[in-house]
């Protein structure tokens, strides 16, 4: 109870308090919306959204691929050959610079509204991106139901959910832009992925440590699953999911969501991934 009340606290604040840059913390002007106007011109944008390779993508691949070999013989191998998944994160996770608030914010300070905020810019930056096109379903990591409960909310399900706001209008636009019927939004599916065991922190984890932390943490919900239409004749399959988190830092929390996954999709599904920042140096 008290958690809640903690964070219906920290919402008003969000809501009436937005005054000061995030990153910086010097009083916004008017016209300015959580960056100040300096803070917004360093912003320090990856465009990785446009990039079939980049960095992060390559990161991520990596771990899918150390992931599998670490379970050797226990998943079905990907199909040959391996599809390279894509990957794109808004911004670099940069320390130095204060850039690391942002996520930070939305996940310790409770404020959504600046969560959303960077969250759709997001979403607009994959819309922008054919890569992104045919995205159709949406699934944030999930954090621990003791975690989810102190906190009171996922940070991944709050950016998942506004970029699938943002995917939905882009489309219609774009959509309504060519004479064409509306377009159908990415649906989000919250409860798709569980975690089955609590993870240490990965912060001070080696490569080979933090692979093995994360490795069969998650689950699948099988009743997600069966509303979502799995496993019923004829019932759509997703062309292309979108993992989601906050930050991507070694990769292995999206690599061994994108294992738990590849158990239930047929092995044509696309699994990529989008967080909100990037940390260069893992
Ligand atoms: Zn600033």
């Amino acid at each position: 109870m008290a958690a809640w009340l903690q964070l219906y606290a920290r919402a008003l604040t969000d809501f009436f308090l937005p005054g000061r840059c995030v990153v910086c913390d010097t009083p916004l002007s008017l016209n300015e919306q959580y960056l100040c106007l300096h803070c917004e011109a360093d912003f320090p944008l990856t465009r990785y959204a446009l990039l079939e390779e980049n960095p992060m993508a390559e990161r991520y691949n990596a771990a899918i691929a150390a992931m599998d070999a670490l379970q050797d013989g226990r998943i079905p191998p990907s199909p040959q050959p391996s599809p390279y998944e894509y990957a794109a994160a808004l911004f670099f996770y940069d320390e130095q610079a204060g850039y690391s608030r942002i996520p930070q914010a939305l996940k310790y300070d409770g404020r959504l509204r600046l969560g959303r905020h960077f969250a759709a810019r997001l979403g607009a930056a994959l819309s922008k991106s054919p890569l992104f096109a045919d995205v159709d379903l949406i699934v944030p990591v999930p954090l621990h139901a003791r975690r989810r409960f102190s906190r009171g909310y996922n940070q991944a399900g709050v950016i998942a959910r506004e970029i699938a706001r943002v995917m939905g209008e882009c489309r219609n636009a774009d959509a309504g832009a060519a004479g064409k019927p509306g377009a159908a939004s990415p649906r989000v599916c919250d409860h798709l992925l569980r975690r089955i065991r609590s993870t240490h922190s990965q912060t001070a984890l080696s490569g080979e440590e933090k692979r093995r932390n994360v490795s069969g943490a998650f689950g699948v919900n099988e009743g997600a699953l069966a509303a979502l239409g799995f496993r019923s004749p004829g019932a759509l399959s997703p062309r292309h999911l979108l993992l989601v988190d906050d930050v991507f830092t070694s990769g292995s929390t999206l690599a061994a969501c994108h294992q738990a996954l590849r158990k239930i999709l047929s092995s044509g599904v696309r699994i990529s991934a989008a967080t909100l920042a990037f940390v260069r140096q893992a």
